[in-house]
């Protein structure tokens, strides 16, 4: 059968257990299993079980260990529908829709996202920009609608000040190339440039508006500053780029996701900038899925991390 090309597609072609795990298997190991226990190479494939048992070691592994699926009861067919939906619904999807299509509950589901979101994260370490390009770098707050929270939660969150209950994001696109968005404490001068400078290769044109925090990053970077009390363009200086993301962000997490904890919030972050980063042609949805499916191994997640909870059973 041939590579899915859409989601109907996907659901049928990885119906098939063997399939689901000669693709991960494919991915993850491109010149053959390699044993996760002591790295040999050489092994049996025991075809009952579905696993495969080491030459060296007799120790036996599943394509799940060592990855995100590691210790999941769901079947890989829905943890692959649930990638391919997760990573090609431009405005995200909720755990109620997922547990819905794929049959688990809702509890279930967001779980499975989370973990999910995990494999989409960012792990480059190549900096934005360089010589001759341009890179916008603008903040914005997330969370914090106080008129649907319960009075209890209200009570704690909101402490008269206004803008507590909500998390500062800072991002940094490059035009014509990535995002990179961040969860920050607070928009200070060393918060915003530690960033800056970690993200954005020196030698950039840097485009900001007039927050002092930026102050001082001229020296390593062509720093122009866009007063949006004047204008909101001015020839090249803009970050009307990550103006239009942080619309395309909001969408995505007040339409679909409805609330969501600070705690959360960067894996939500994460989701966003990946979909956004492999969203050009000649992307499709089956090779998003394909990336993200190749960056599964080597991260874990259990659900007293995700919640913060320890000693709740997982599911
Ligand atoms: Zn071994």
């Amino acid at each position: 059968m041939d590579k899915p090309k859409t989601l109907q597609q996907a659901i049928r072609y990885f119906s098939d257990e063997q399939i689901c795990i000669d693709t991960i298997a494919k991915l993850r190991w491109p010149n053959g299993p390699v044993c996760t226990s002591c790295g040999h190479k050489e092994h049996y494939y025991l075809s009952a079980q579905k696993r495969w048992k080491c030459k060296e070691c007799y120790k036996q592994f599943s394509v799940k260990v060592g990855t995100i699926f590691e210790d999941s009861p769901i079947s890989l067919d829905k943890w692959l529908a649930g990638l391919w939906m997760l990573v090609n619904c431009k405005n995200g999807i909720s755990s109620y829709e997922v547990g819905r299509a794929l049959g688990l509950t809702q509890k279930s589901a967001w779980f499975m996202l989370h973990r999910l979101r995990l494999a989409l994260q960012n792990g480059s370490v190549n900096k934005l920009g360089g010589p001759g390009s341009e890179v916008e770098v603008d903040e914005t707050f997330i969370g914090g609608k106080a008129r649907n929270m319960h009075l209890d939660v209200r009570e704690r969150r909101i402490t008269g000040t206004g803008g507590k209950d909500k998390t500062a994001v800072m991002g940094m696109l490059e035009r014509g190339g990535e995002v990179r968005l961040t969860v920050v404490p607070n928009r200070r001068k060393k918060q915003l440039q530690d960033q800056v400078r970690h993200h954005v290769a020196a030698g950039a044109a840097l485009y900001s508006d007039a927050l002092q925090s930026y102050d001082g990053l001229s020296q390593e970077y062509g720093h122009k500053v866009i007063d949006h009390a004047e204008a909101y363009v001015n020839g090249r200086v803009h970050t009307n780029g990550l103006e239009n993301f942080w619309s395309l962000l909001k969408r995505g997490i007040n339409g679909t996701y409805v609330s969501v904890e600070p705690f959360h919030l960067f894996r939500y972050l994460d989701e966003q900038a990946f979909r956004y980063n492999n969203r050009h042609k000649p992307m499709n949805d089956g090779d998003r899925f394909t990336l993200a499916l190749s960056q599964i191994a080597g991260k874990r997640l259990t659900f007293a991390e995700v919640t913060g909870k320890v000693g709740q059973a997982s599911c």
